[in-house]
């Protein structure tokens, strides 16, 4: 179990909070302006109505996108994935959409299950991934925002979610709700003072309005406004500091059967044991090449395929013969948590991947020497049912 900073006091927004009287040197937030959830353990529990049953890409790229400007703009581009046409070799910074179905209002009539939004990250490419995919499938709210560190990559697009909480009537929402760790709250306070004190705010701009609730990254906690889902951190090494060799510590989340880790370059045994017996695993996967803050292709899938199974039963795991050498998940057969993930899914791509080559070769290792994984790359607009089968487009 990693030692993270323990969590310090901050908790709810509080729109008529007297301005901290640091402010001008640092923006530390005031105790008294966010909230803290309470532990799951700690709540009533969700209704067992409410699960997360879809997850869409908002992006799989890392934090400089592809493609790379430079490879357009050299005599003659040769950059395989930056030339390419497709639209899987277009990507923006990693972020995710959780879809949670939740019953309909007690005092309707109806009987539809409602969807929430509850939506991972918000880093620098938010806005264009949101005009790409919102419209496309119809995501109108975001409920929820959970941040899963302060990198440029996931919170630089904080200031663009403006236009959700804007009065007027193309407002959907008169605030957003969002979830971060202690040591994100004071970066995001430090980077965006009036993010999160509106006393810090300049006056004639635009501001979002947000409610912060900061979360213990080793307690599991719920969203209230998603049906009070639970939601479990999976803290995972991210790099070490140069000047310690210390871990620097990314949050990924399950929710439900879902497993999200963007950030990745080790994970802790305590980790391990949150995310086994997930349907479905997003995994790190910056390039073919090792990286110091980043997990490799090869080391993602193979920790997956070691630590967490494969998602085979171990009598087709022998008989090869017998499945073409395929996973469970592409024979139709029925899936249990002992098995391991029956699908794996990669994201947080360089321009090094390129998507086609990528799928093939995936597939060739799933069934060579990952034992029949079902491991792929993802791509923005990818769209996940529970089983992490994709979705396809209507
Ligand atoms: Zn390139
Ligand atoms: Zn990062």
């Amino acid at each position: 179990m990693p030692s993270l900073p323990a969590t310090e006091l901050p908790l709810r927004h509080n729109h008529s909070a007297e301005p901290s009287e640091h402010a001008e040197v640092a923006p530390i937030p005031a105790p008294s302006s966010y909230s803290t959830p309470a532990s799951s353990s700690k709540q009533s529990t969700q209704s067992s109505e409410v699960a997360a049953t879809e997850l869409i890409f908002l992006g799989t790229g890392t934090s400089g996108c592809v493609p790379v400007v430079q490879c357009l703009t050299v005599d003659h581009p040769s950059c395989h994935t930056c030339t390419s046409p497709l639209k899987e070799n277009k990507r923006l910074n990693t972020s995710c959409i959780l879809r949670v179905q939740c019953p309909p209002p007690e005092n309707s009539s109806s009987t539809t299950p409602i969807y929430k939004n509850l939506m991972i990250d918000a880093g620098k490419t938010i806005y264009p991934a949101a005009l790409n995919i919102f419209p496309r499938y119809k995501i109108r709210t975001i409920d929820a925002l959970v941040l899963t560190h302060a990198h440029a990559d996931a919170i630089f697009g904080l200031d663009d979610l403006r236009s959700w909480t804007l009065p007027g009537p193309r407002s959907t929402q008169n605030h957003i709700d969002v979830y971060c760790s202690a040591t994100t709250m004071s970066e995001v306070a430090r980077t965006f003072p009036y993010l999160v004190d509106k006393n810090q705010a300049t006056g004639g701009g635009d501001v979002p309005s947000f409610v912060w609730h900061v979360f213990d990254e080793n307690e599991s906690f719920r969203i209230p406004s998603c049906g009070n889902i639970e939601v479990v951190p999976l803290p995972v090494e991210h790099g070490r500091y140069l000047s310690t060799g210390n871990p620097f510590w990314n949050l990924g989340f399950r929710i439900g059967g879902f497993s999200y880790i963007s950030d990745c370059s080790g994970v802790p045994e305590e980790t391990k044991r949150k995310i086994k017996g997930s349907r479905v695993v997003v995994q790190d996967g910056l390039k073919w090449d090792p990286h110091a803050s980043h997990w490799s292709i090869e080391q993602s899938r193979t920790w997956v395929r070691d630590e967490l199974g494969s998602g085979v039963a171990l009598k087709k795991r022998t008989t090869t013969k017998e499945t073409n050498g395929e996973s469970a998940f592409e024979n139709g057969e029925p899936w249990s948590e002992d098995l391991g993930p029956q699908s794996t899914w990669l994201t947080g791509f360089s321009h090094a991947v390129e998507h086609v080559e990528a799928t093939k070769e995936f597939s060739a290792w799933g069934k060579r020497d990952g034992r029949g994984m079902y491991v792929r790359p993802a791509w923005d607009g990818l769209r996940l049912g529970i089983d992490g089968r994709p979705i396809p487009e209507s």
